[in-house]
């Protein structure tokens, strides 16, 4: 229980969370938090649904999205807060994720099968039910049919980067992926940059420091899965580069059964202030850059592995 405290980073049933959108604002409510985002990965799907449950239940809503970027040496993820879903740019760049996915998807259903395993891409897709389709949907299917005692052992077996069952799938640079969300009225954050596995504090400062370069607004420091000495260090980032603090927990229900909504493994607090630095800058946002076309989407090719 933290009453007053937000949650910027959950995932519904839209992406590779298990609870729906309703059911997840619903809950951050009972949890006695003021405002919780939703991040889904490549899509804004929840939204209509969060936004009306949010009214109901008298919480705040803040429309997110989480984009996965080019990155080779560990995974990038930006988040983007205050996006608006109507942007023309973003819906035709979803929609190229989406397809990006369609292609990996059933390829690794086929290292899967080749490797003995009766999963076909059709029961993970249904077992997805929603627009976008992820390792989770696979790990949960394997553990149905146990194959693996637990969505975090079919990662560790089969499905993490350089496993055996593990394709690349097409993404955007990091610039394109700060860009196509500004392009949208958005706010860029570095998301979870632990899972950036740099090899030094310099490369952590040396990397955001480009990534400032890009337009990035923030950097996620307060997260779930950083220590207290991790949360402290990039906050300091954040500050020398002129950069907002947000913070959450990555909520995945039953794909994370670990981290809890807004208290994430029970010592998150992520308090109101940040929300309210977020949509200011938000709404001082400029114009989208002009000529900007929302970036390219590259070939499968480079490093996705997280822990
Ligand atoms: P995808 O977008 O299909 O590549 O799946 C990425 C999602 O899988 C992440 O957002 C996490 O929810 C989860 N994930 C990625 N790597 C791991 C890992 N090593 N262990 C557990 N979950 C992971
Ligand atoms: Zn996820
Ligand atoms: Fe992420
Ligand atoms: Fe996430």
């Amino acid at each position: 229980m933290s009453a007053g405290a937000i949650d910027l980073h959950t995932h519904t049933t839209h992406s590779d969370g298990s609870a729906s959108p309703e059911e997840l604002i619903g809950a951050a409510r009972l949890n006695g938090a003021l405002a919780v985002a939703i991040t889904d990965h490549d899509t804004v799907g929840s939204f209509a649904e969060a936004r009306a449950a949010s009214e109901r239940f008298g919480i705040e809503f803040v429309p997110g999205i989480e984009i996965s970027a080019e990155f080779s040496s560990g995974t990038m993820h930006i988040l983007g807060y205050c996006v608006d879903e109507t942007s023309a740019q973003l819906t035709e760049k979803l929609d190229e994720l989406k397809h990006a996915r369609e292609e990996r998807n059933p390829q690794m259903a086929s290292l899967l099968q080749s490797l003995g395993l009766d999963i076909s891409y059709d029961e993970v897709a249904r077992l997805a039910g929603n627009e976008i389709v992820g390792r989770p949907h696979f790990a949960r299917l394997m553990v149905e049919k146990g194959y693996v005692a637990s969505i975090q052992e079919a990662f560790d077996r089969f499905l993490k980067k350089g496993a055996a069952a593990y394709v690349e799938k097409a993404r955007l640079s990091p610039a394109d992926s700060i860009a196509l969300i500004h392009s949208a009225g958005g706010v860029a954050v570095l998301a979870h940059p632990y899972q950036l596995k740099l090899s030094s504090l310099e490369r952590a400062d040396e990397l955001v420091a480009q990534l400032a370069e890009f337009g990035l607004d923030g950097i996620e420091a307060i997260y779930s899965r950083h220590s207290a000495a991790e949360r402290a260090f990039y906050a300091e980032i954040a500050a020398r580069h002129n950069l907002l603090v947000t913070g959450g927990s990555d909520y995945h229900g039953s794909y994370k059964p670990d981290i809890s909504l807004v208290t994430g493994l029970g010592d998150l607090e992520v308090p109101y202030a940040l929300l309210e630095a977020v949509k200011a800058r938000a709404a001082s946002r400029a114009r989208p850059p002009l000529g900007f076309d929302g970036g390219q989407v590259f070939g499968a090719g480079e490093g996705d592995r997280q822990t």
